[in-house]
């Protein structure tokens, strides 16, 4: 995977800071905010982001939906809806994929030129780091090597989260 690591960039930042084309939010399925990432990207963007999203009739796990992005300094947020992590018995690696796959085909499908993820379901929903590592950069990569041209980045929101990326992007080929 060494090959993507210009295309991938992994960065410790609050994702709200980030004047990107999109950011990508690990929501839950309702839409309508909640905590972690998803209450920070509300907070910044405003109360007319949750006026959009509450038109959207919720996600199902594993899919995304788009918005604007209101007073971010970003153009437009990906929602994704991570699984909540039941031990890996229920789907939940492929969900995780999926939102990944689902968020990047948002991106190729209205240009997106720079798309920021934050770590879909590594905080109160428990998903594993390691895993939600490889998980990603796989799925990132099968973009990279399909085509798309933009810039990706992995936003942790702590130093200690990027070695489960970088880990990731030094051993796999
Ligand atoms: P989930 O419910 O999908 O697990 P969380 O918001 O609890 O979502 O956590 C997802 C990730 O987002 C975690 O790695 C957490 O540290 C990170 N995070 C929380 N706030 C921010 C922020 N402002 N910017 C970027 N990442 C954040």
């Amino acid at each position: 995977m060494e090959k993507y690591s210009d295309k991938i960039k992994v960065v410790v930042a609050d994702i709200t800071t980030l004047k990107v084309d999109a950011i990508v939010n690990a929501a839950n399925r309702s839409l309508l905010g909640g905590g972690g990432v998803d209450g920070a990207i509300h907070r910044a963007a405003g109360p007319e982001l949750v006026k959009e999203c509450a038109t959207l009739g919720g996600c199902q796990t594993g899919h995304c939906k788009m918005t604007d992005a209101y007073k971010l300094p970003c153009k437009k947020v990906i929602h994704a809806v991570g699984p909540v992590w039941y031990g890996g018995q229920q789907g939940e690696e492929s969900l995780l994929a999926s939102c990944y796959d689902n968020a990047m085909k948002l991106a190729e499908e209205n240009h997106l030129e720079s798309i920021a993820f934050s770590c879909i379901s590594t905080g109160v929903y428990g998903f594993p780091k390691d895993k939600a590592a490889r998980i990603a950069l796989q799925t990132l990569s099968a973009h990279i090597r399909d085509g798309y041209q933009g810039q990706i980045i992995i936003c942790c929101f702590s130093e200690a989260d990027t070695r489960y990326y970088y880990q990731v992007l030094t051993t796999d080929n």
